[in-house]
């Protein structure tokens, strides 16, 4: 799994961060996206994937 982010999309909802934690953080000034890991391990994927799908802007994709 490839994690990438649309930093433009993204409006600092959270969402990704509170489902999962291990693979996406916020900038502390405007708390947009960060993405901790891109090629997270495989214990994280249904994580990551409901991050995207929860996620209001559609910023995350996953490939
Ligand atoms: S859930 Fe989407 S809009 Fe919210 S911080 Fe994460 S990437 Fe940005």
């Amino acid at each position: 799994m490839r994690v990438s982010v649309e930093t433009d999309k993204c409006c600092g909802a959270g969402q990704c961060v509170l489902v999962a934690p291990e693979v996406f953080d916020q900038r502390d000034e405007d708390g947009v996206v960060i993405v901790l890991d891109e090629a997270p391990p495989a214990e994280v994927h249904a994580s990551v994937t409901e991050a995207a799908q929860l996620c209001p802007a559609a910023a995350i994709a996953l490939s």
